[in-house]
């Protein structure tokens, strides 16, 4: 109580916050800003405001995209307050049935085998057209989850080492993340081959679980706790050059870490690729279109990397590359957000996918596996022909 209270007595109030700030800009309500936010902690730890369901649910509308942190005046812990207050309610919160399984998969490699085994029989056969008609998503309270789904994609077995096809600068640890090899094993495999490709053999210790960002954000900080133990474990027996992660949602939270000599290597695969210094350009084909960049708050607010994708894409030669307007400042995706707030992360989403329309690319580029599902969705359910791959992907297929 006492954290919340030095916390948030820092801030100042002046309202610098409130124009980044998506819920405010949506609601125009100060409760659903980061100054109205921090108010109701503050006089909630005070003892001068009852705990209620408002309370609770105008801290558990933000989005923790720390936009607000971004341009705060007195550097408010913004972030850590809030996930501090929401651990407090922790034992007693509720979750709806798609974000409680996106839970359970994050956290048990046995629910990770189970979902991959019923994703191929619900994809790979007349399953999911037939559940779809008949509306059963959304009868089992399924749907926002099954929304997500792109198409199959099969994975193979990982090694826990892949040898450099180059000379040697290195061993990098590759972070691969609890949903990487279930929906996102293409980016997985893209930086496999990219790496070893520039010169990095690269290792992936299979005892690796969750981030734990999924858990923090909802209170559970026993959880990330053990997931740090375990991760900083699983990388820590073998001399590593960087910690390499494909996903910023991920990055951010392993590099907040107290296992300090585990953090500090983490780094996000663009980030690492433009400062490997390996002639990268030099070892891609041309690429005749066009890509709209879509930049995660993670990889922006969190790692403070958000340079490393476009310089990345800028490797390719004829590509052109359009960042998405400062005015976007979310997708609305935000871990289990958009599953729990899915009203709020649909219109949040609205504005990007017409921002997104007007450029009229090719791809459309983001480095979270949350963002590139729901933007892809988002994208499908509105009939826009844009691919959406993590950057690697596309570094990949340009390899010579
Ligand atoms: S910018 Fe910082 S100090 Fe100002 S109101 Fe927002 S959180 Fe408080
Ligand atoms: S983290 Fe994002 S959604 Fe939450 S208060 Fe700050 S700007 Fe608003």
């Amino acid at each position: 109580m006492n954290k919340l209270l030095a916390d948030a007595d820092i801030c100042v109030k002046c309202g610098l916050c409130l124009p980044t700030c998506p819920t405010y800009l949506k609601t125009e309500n100060e409760n659903e800003s980061p100054r109205g936010r921090i108010a109701l902690i503050q006089a909630w730890a005070g003892g001068h405001l009852e705990d209620s369901k408002a309370v609770r649910t105008h801290v558990d509308n933000c989005l923790l995209c720390r936009e607000c942190e971004r341009v705060c005046p007195a550097v408010v812990p913004y972030s850590q307050l809030v996930d501090n207050f929401r651990s407090q309610f922790f034992v007693d919160k509720k979750s709806s049935v798609a974000a409680s399984l996106l839970k359970e998969v994050a956290q048990h490699k046995t629910a990770q085998r189970l979902t991959q085994i019923s994703l191929k029989l619900y994809q790979t056969t007349p399953l999911q057209k037939i559940a779809r008609s008949l509306k059963l998503p959304k009868l089992v309270g399924l749907d926002k989850v099954e929304r997500l789904l792109s198409h199959y994609y099969e994975p193979t077995e990982l090694a826990d080492y892949y040898p450099t096809t180059a000379e040697c600068k290195g061993t990098v640890g590759l972070f691969i993340g609890c949903m990487g090899t279930l929906l996102d094993f293409a980016t997985i495999e893209a930086a496999i081959k990219v790496l070893t490709a520039v010169g990095f053999n690269v290792a992936i210790p299979t005892q690796q679980t969750c981030c734990g960002a999924l858990a923090l954000h909802n209170g559970d900080s026993a959880s990330v706790e053990k997931s740090a133990s375990i991760n900083s474990e699983a990388f820590g027996n073998q001399p590593l050059t960087a910690i390499v992660t494909i996903a910023s949602g991920c990055g951010g939270q392993l590099q907040a870490y107290s296992q300090t000599e585990f953090a500090d290597k983490v780094m996000d695969i663009s980030q690492f690729l433009m400062q490997a210094d390996c002639h990268l350009s030099e070892k891609l084909k041309p690429l005749a279109a066009s890509v709209c960049l879509h930049t995660p708050c993670s990889l922006k607010n969190v790692m403070r990397a958000e340079q490393g994708a476009l310089q990345l894409l800028q490797q390719i030669p004829e590509l052109k590359v359009t960042k998405l307007s400062k005015a976007i400042v979310c997708c609305g995706s935000a871990g289990s957000y958009m599953l729990e707030h899915a009203a709020m992360a649909e219109s949040i989403l609205a504005d990007l996918l017409n921002a997104a329309a007007t450029t009229q690319a090719n791809y459309l580029i983001s480095s979270n596996i949350g963002c590139v599902l729901h933007i892809g969705a988002g994208l499908q359910e509105r009939g826009i022909t844009m691919e959406v791959l993590h950057p690697v992907v596309l570094i990949a297929r340009q390899l010579k």
